[in-house]
C-alpha cells in the first residue's frame, strides 16, 4: 500500500489516521449504496469513484448493496442498470452484491431487542399527529401518548404489525430516544412503517418495511463496513445511526460525510429525472440528453473521463457547484487521445470539380489520429463531385472568413487546392451547387510554387458517401440552475426546447458504412460523435458528444454580440 497514490483530501485523511491507529484491524471496507429507484447519475459515480477508488487504494473491499427499503418505488429493471453502470464505470464488487432487503430477518430481531431494552415502542399517531407533535427547530416536541406502553403491549401490537393486522399508517414502531433533542432526527424517529406491498425481492412475504436510517446502519454493520461515506444531508442523521449500533451493541461503522456534487444546467435527483422520463420530456432514462450515466455513456462519453472529472472535483465539507465545462473538459481531452479522425459532411453542399477528370477516383492517404502514431492511416476515395459543409462556403463573405467563397482559394484536407468559380442556386435563391477548378499540382496539400491558402476544409465524395442521421445535444435546461424558476413553475419551465436537433442527410466517408455501437470518433473540425444504438447496417446513426471548440463560432457571436461589453 502506497498512501500518496490518491488525491489527497480530508476522507482519505481520516483513513489514513485509522490506519495508523489500527482503529479497524486495518481494514478498508467501504460500501456503494443506491437504492434501485431510477438510474444512476453523475452524481452517483462521484460517489462510486470515491468509494471503489478509496478501497482499491489501501488494498480495501468495496460491496455494492441496493438499499432496497421502499418497496413502492424500487424495479428491477432499475437493480440491472446500476449493476451494468457501475461495472461500465469500471469498477468491481466481486462476491460482494447485497440488498437490504436480506436482512429484514436481522432488522426485525433487532428491533424486537429494543423494545425489550425499553427503547422502542409501537405509537398510534397518524403521520399528521406526528408531524404535531415533533416540534420545530425553535420548539421541542411532545411526547407521545403512547410512549409508555408496556414491553408486553408493545412486542405484542410489534409481532401483529408484522403479521398484518393493522392498516397500512395506522402505527409504526419508534425509537424511544428524546422529544426535546435539539436534533429533530433524534425525537423518537419511526423505525417500522407498515405498507402492504409487494417488494422486488421479497415478495409479499413482509407488510412492515424499516425506514432508511434504522436499515442503513444496520447493513453497514452486517458487512462489517469500515468507513460508510455519504452525502452531507446525512449529517444530522449520524447521531442517530451511532444511537442504534450504540444500543445494539453491535459493530460500529464510521460514517463520514461528503459534499454532493452539483453541475450547472444538470438536474442531479432521481425523482426528477424520472419525471423527465415519465413525461415524454426526453426519450427514456438513456436519452443522451439527461445526465444519466446511462445517458453520457450513450452520449460517447468515456468511463475514463468520467473518472478523470471525479478525481479533479475532489471532496469536501461544503456543497458547491461544479460547471459543466470542467465535465465537458475532461471529455474532450480524453477523446482526444482516443478517437479516430474521420471526414464526415452534416451539412451537405455540392461541390462540382469542373476540371477533374471525368470518372477519376484517387485514393488519399488520410491520418487516423495525430495523437496516436500507432492509429495509422487509411485510404479515402476523392473524386470530381464533392461534399463540404455549408458553413464552409459564403457567397458573400465577412470580413475574417477565409474558407470558400467566390475566387477564393482553399485546401481540402488530404486533396488538393480548389478556387470556386461560380455557383448554382434554387427558386428560392439560396446556393444548391458550387462549381470549382483544382490544381492538379497541390496534390498532398501544398503548392509548388509555394503559395498559400487561409483554409482547409472538410469533405466527402459524392458517390462514395454513406448516408447517415446525425444528432446533435445542446444542454437540457436553459438555466445554470434549473430549480430556479418563476413563481408556479416547475423545473420543467427551464427545458431547453431546442436541446435536440436532427439532422437526416448527412455524409460520410465510406469507412462508416458501419461501424460498431458504441464507437466513438472525431468529425474532423466539427466534434465527437459516437455511434448509436438506433443505427442499421449501411445507415449509421451518430449522436454528437460535444463539438470541438469552433473559433469562427466565436469570432462570429462577439461581433454580433455584445460590441458595448467591456
Ligand atoms: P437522488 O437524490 O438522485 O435520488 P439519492 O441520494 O437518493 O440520490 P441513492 O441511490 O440513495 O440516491 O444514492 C446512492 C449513493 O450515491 C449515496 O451514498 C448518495 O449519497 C450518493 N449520491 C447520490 N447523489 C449524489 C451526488 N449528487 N453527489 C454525490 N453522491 C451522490
Ligand atoms: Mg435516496
Amino acid at each position: 500500500m502506497n498512501p500518496t497514490t490518491g488525491p489527497s483530501h480530508f476522507i482519505r485523511d481520516i483513513i489514513l489516521e485509522d490506519l495508523k491507529t489500527n482503529k479497524f484491524g486495518g481494514r478498508v471496507h467501504t460500501r456503494f449504496p443506491p437504492e434501485p429507484n431510477g438510474y444512476l447519475h453523475i452524481g452517483h459515480a462521484k460517489s462510486i469513484c470515491l468509494n471503489f477508488g478509496l478501497a482499491k487504494e489501501f488494498g480495501g473491499k468495496t460491496n455494492l448493496r441496493f438499499d432496497d427499503t421502499n418497496p413502492e418505488k424500487e424495479e428491477t429493471e432499475y437493480v440491472d442498470s446500476i449493476m451494468e453502470t457501475v461495472r461500465w464505470l469500471g469498477f468491481d464488487w466481486e462476491d460482494r452484491l447485497f440488498y437490504a432487503s436480506d436482512y429484514f430477518g436481522q432488522l426485525y430481531d433487532w428491533a424486537l431487542q429494543l423494545i425489550r431494552s425499553g427503547k422502542a415502542y409501537v405509537c398510534d399517531l397518524t403521520a399528521e399527529e406526528m408531524r404535531k407533535y415533533r416540534g420545530t427547530l425553535t420548539e421541542p416536541g411532545k411526547e407521545s401518548p403512547y410512549r409508555n406502553r408496556s414491553v408486553e403491549e408493545n412486542l405484542d401490537l410489534f409481532q401483529r404489525m408484522k403479521a398484518g393486522e393493522f392498516a397500512d399508517g395506522s402505527r409504526t414502531l419508534r425509537a424511544k430516544i428524546d422529544m426535546a433533542s435539539p436534533n429533530l432526527n433524534m425525537r423518537d424517529p419511526v423505525m417500522y412503517r407498515i405498507l402492504h406491498a409487494e417488494h422486488h425481492r421479497t415478495g409479499n412475504e413482509w407488510c412492515i418495511y424499516p425506514m432508511y436510517d434504522f436499515a442503513h446502519g444496520e447493513s453497514d454493520s452486517i458487512e462489517r463496513i469500515t468507513h460508510s461515506i455519504c452525502t452531507l444531508e446525512f449529517e444530522d442523521h449520524r447521531p442517530l445511526y451511532d444511537w442504534y449500533v450504540e444500543q445494539l451493541g453491535i459493530y460500529h461503522p464510521q460514517q463520514i460525510e461528503f459534499d454532493r456534487l452539483n453541475l450547472t444546467y444538470t438536474l442531479l435527483s432521481k425523482r426528477k429525472l424520472l419525471t423527465l422520463v415519465q413525461e415524454g420530456r426526453v426519450n427514456g432514462w438513456d436519452d443522451p440528453r439527461m445526465p444519466t450515466l446511462a445517458g453520457i455513456k450513450r452520449r460517447g462519453y468515456t468511463p475514463e473521463a468520467i473518472r478523470n472529472f471525479c478525481g479533479a472535483i475532489g471532496v469536501s465539507k461544503t456543497n458547491g457547484i461544479i460547471e459543466l465545462g470542467l465535465l465537458e473538459h475532461h471529455v474532450r481531452e480524453d477523446l482526444n487521445k482516443r478517437a479516430a479522425r474521420v471526414m464526415a459532411v452534416i451539412r451537405p453542399l455540392k461541390v462540382v470539380i469542373d476540371n477533374y477528370p471525368e470518372g477519376l477516383v484517387e485514393e488519399m492517404e488520410a491520418v487516423n489520429n495525430p495523437e496516436d502514431a500507432s492509429a495509422g492511416t487509411r485510404k479515402v476515395p476523392f473524386s470530381g463531385v464533392l461534399y463540404i459543409e455549408q458553413e464552409d462556403f459564403r457567397e458573400d463573405p465577412p470580413k475574417q472568413y477565409y474558407r470558400l467563397s467566390p475566387g477564393r482559394e482553399v485546401r481540402l484536407r488530404y486533396g488538393y487546392f480548389i478556387t470556386c468559380t461560380s455557383v448554382v442556386k434554387n427558386d428560392q435563391g439560396e446556393v444548391v451547387e458550387v462549381h470549382c477548378t483544382y490544381d492538379p499540382a497541390t496534390k498532398g496539400g501544398n503548392a509548388p510554387d509555394g503559395r498559400k491558402v487561409k483554409s482547409t476544409i472538410h469533405w466527402v465524395s459524392a458517390a462514395h458517401a454513406i448516408d447517415a442521421e446525425i444528432r446533435l445535444y445542446d444542454n437540457l435546461f436553459t438555466r445554470e440552475n434549473p430549480n430556479e424558476t418563476a413563481e408556479g413553475q416547475d423545473f420543467t419551465a427551464n427545458l431547453n426546447p431546442n436541446s435536440l436537433e436532427i439532422l437526416r442527410g448527412a455524409k460520410l466517408e465510406p469507412s462508416l458504412a458501419t461501424p460498431p455501437v458504441g464507437e466513438r470518433y472525431q468529425f474532423e473540425r466539427l466534434g465527437y460523435f459516437c455511434v448509436d444504438p438506433d443505427s442499421t447496417p449501411g445507415h449509421p446513426v451518430f449522436n454528437r458528444t460535444l463539438a470541438l471548440r469552433d473559433t469562427w463560432a466565436k469570432i462570429e457571436k462577439k461581433e454580433k454580440g455584445n460590441p458595448a461589453r467591456p
